[in-house]
C-alpha cells in the first residue's frame, strides 16, 4: 500500500512572517519557502533555530517570491549541507540576488546599532539581534537557484515542480507539485486583482489539497477609492499644507505600485511636485521590474519603455544623495524604507518632519502593531525615535488604496474556482483571519483544515 503524502506547517502559523511548509509524499520531499518571522514577537531569536526536519532527505526548495517572511532564512541552510536545487520564478531569482545580499547586511547593521544604542544608554531589547548568515552562506545559496519560466516544469524524482502567477509582487508564484497520485499545490502569497503593475493571480487549479494564505482571510477590503484618484487626493491635499509627503515604503511592493500610480498622474501632467525615492534597494528592485515586462500587469507591460519611471522622480542611491533632501523646504514626496518604520533613512525624516505642522505622513500599507508605522497609525501626539521623544504635529494621512493581498472572499474565489474539492490547509494568517476565512469556506462545503505548527496533515 501507498504512504499516503503529508504537509506540514513549519513557520507562519496564526502568524504572518515565517513561511515554511514541508511537502512530503513517497515521490519526493519539498520545502516551499524558508521565510524570517519579523516584528515584535521574540522574531529575532525564534529565526536563530531552523525547523525541525532531517535536510538529508530533502529533495528540493520551492521559493514563492522574494519578500524576506518567504525567503529570508534560505542561506541557513548552507552550513548544513545542503546543495539544492532551490526553485523558482525568474523575476524572482533575480530578486533574491538582490534581497538575500541585503538581508545578510542588514542583520549586520542591526547588530551594530543595538551595540551602539546600548552602549550610549538607550533601551534595547535584552538580547542582541542575531546574524544568520553572511555573504559566502548567501552566495553558496543563489549558485542553487534555478530559475523556472512560466511554462516549465522541473522533475525531482517522479515528482513534476511548476509555478503559476499568483499576483502580489513581480514574479510571485503558487507552487504547483505533482506526483503520479497526488497534487499539492502551495499559494504563496496572493495579490489583488488590477493592482497593477503586478499580474493578477491565477486561479488554483484542480487538484487534492491546497495550502493557502488567509493574510486578509477575515476581511472584505474597504477600499475606498483607486490608487490614481487617491494618491492624486492626497497629494492635493499634501499640497494645500505646503510642506512633503513623507511615504514610509517597502522595497519590493508597495513601492513599485506607488511609483505605478505616480507615474499615470505624471502622465497626465498632474504631479504637482517632484518625488524622491530615498533607497537604493528599492531603486534596484524598481529597476528589476523593468526587465520582466512578461512578469506585468498588462497595464504596465505594453506600449511603456519604463513602467515605473517619470519626468520628476528621482532615486537617491547615496547616503550623501539622501542627506541632501533634508534641506528641501516645499512640497515633495520622500519614499524611503522601511514600510514599518523600524530602520532606514525614513527615521531620519520622520524625525525631522513629524514635528511639522505643514508636512504630511502617508500609510499606504499595512501598520504592524507595535512598529512606529502602527503607532503612526493611532495619531499619537508624540513617538520614540531612537530613544528620544519626537512631538507628532504633521497630518497622518491613511491611504487604503493600495494592497498586496487578496481579501476574504477574493481568497474563496481563488481556492474555489476550479478546487473545490481539495483539503484546503490554511496558513499565513492571524488566527482571527485564519478561523474566519475557515468558517466562510466551510459554509461553502469546503474541508478546511487548521493545524498547529508542526502538526502534519495527510493528504
Ligand atoms: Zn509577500
Amino acid at each position: 500500500m501507498s504512504r499516503a503524502s503529508r504537509v506540514t506547517l513549519l513557520g507562519a502559523v496564526n502568524e504572518v512572517t515565517g513561511s515554511c511548509t514541508l511537502v512530503d509524499t513517497q515521490d519526493a520531499r519539498v520545502l516551499v519557502d524558508l521565510g524570517l518571522a519579523q516584528g515584535v514577537n521574540q522574531a529575532g531569536t525564534r529565526n536563530l533555530a531552523l525547523p525541525d526536519i532531517d535536510l538529508r532527505w530533502l529533495d528540493a526548495v520551492a521559493v514563492t517570491h522574494a519578500h524576506v517572511d518567504h525567503c529570508g532564512r534560505l542561506p541557513m541552510l548552507v552550513p548544513h549541507g545542503w546543495r539544492g536545487p532551490v526553485f523558482c520564478s525568474e523575476p524572482t531569482a533575480d530578486l533574491l540576488r538582490l534581497i538575500l545580499p541585503a538581508s545578510a547586511r542588514l542583520q549586520r547593521t542591526q547588530l551594530a546599532e543595538w551595540t551602539t544604542r546600548k552602549e550610549r544608554g538607550i533601551e534595547v531589547p535584552d538580547a542582541p539581534p542575531p546574524v544568520l548568515y553572511g555573504q559566502p552562506e548567501v552566495d553558496a545559496l543563489l549558485d542553487m537557484l534555478v530559475p523556472l519560466r512560466p511554462d516549465e516544469t522541473a522533475s525531482v524524482g517522479t515528482m513534476t515542480i511548476g509555478l503559476q502567477s499568483a499576483g502580489h509582487i513581480l514574479g510571485a508564484s503558487s507552487v504547483v507539485l505533482d506526483t503520479p497520485s497526488t497534487r499539492i499545490v502551495c499559494s504563496g502569497d496572493l495579490g489583488r486583482r488590477d493592482a497593477p503593475p503586478i499580474p493578477d493571480p491565477t486561479p488554483c487549479p484542480p487538484c487534492d489539497a491546497v495550502v493557502m494564505e488567509c493574510t486578509k482571510g477575515g476581511d472584505v477590503d474597504a477600499q475606498s477609492t483607486e490608487p490614481v484618484q487617491g494618491l492624486r487626493a492626497l497629494l492635493a491635499r499634501a499640497q494645500l499644507r505646503g510642506g512633503p509627503v513623507i511615504m514610509p515604503s517597502f522595497a519590493l511592493g508597495r513601492t513599485q505600485q506607488v511609483l505605478f500610480a505616480l507615474r499615470e498622474i505624471a502622465g497626465r501632467g498632474e504631479l504637482p511636485m517632484s518625488v524622491y525615492l530615498d533607497s537604493a534597494l528599492a531603486a534596484r528592485a524598481t529597476a528589476i521590474h523593468a526587465h520582466w515586462p512578461d512578469g506585468l500587469h498588462s497595464e504596465a507591460a505594453h506600449g511603456l519603455d519604463d513602467p515605473l519611471h517619470f519626468d520628476g522622480l528621482f532615486m537617491l542611491r547615496s547616503r550623501r544623495a539622501s542627506k541632501r533632501i533634508d534641506a528641501l523646504g516645499g512640497p515633495a514626496v520622500i519614499m524611503a524604507g522601511n514600510g514599518f518604520g523600524q530602520g532606514g533613512p525614513i527615521l531620519r525624516h520622520l524625525a525631522r518632519w513629524l514635528p511639522d505642522p505643514d508636512a504630511t505622513i502617508a500609510l499606504t500599507g499595512y501598520c504592524m502593531p507595535g512598529t512606529l508605522v502602527g503607532h503612526l497609525e493611532t495619531d499619537p501626539p508624540f513617538v520614540l525615535i531612537d530613544g528620544k521623544r519626537v512631538d507628532v504635529h504633521a497630518t497622518i494621512d491613511v491611504l487604503d488604496c493600495f494592497g498586496g493581498h487578496a481579501d476574504g472572499p477574493a481568497l474563496t474565489q481563488w481556492a474555489t474556482a476550479q478546487a473545490a474539492d481539495a483539503t484546503i490547509i490554511l496558513n499565513h494568517g492571524e488566527a482571527e483571519s485564519r478561523a474566519s476565512l475557515a468558517a466562510h469556506l466551510q459554509a461553502k462545503g469546503c474541508t478546511v483544515c487548521r493545524p498547529a505548527l508542526g502538526d502534519p496533515v495527510e493528504i
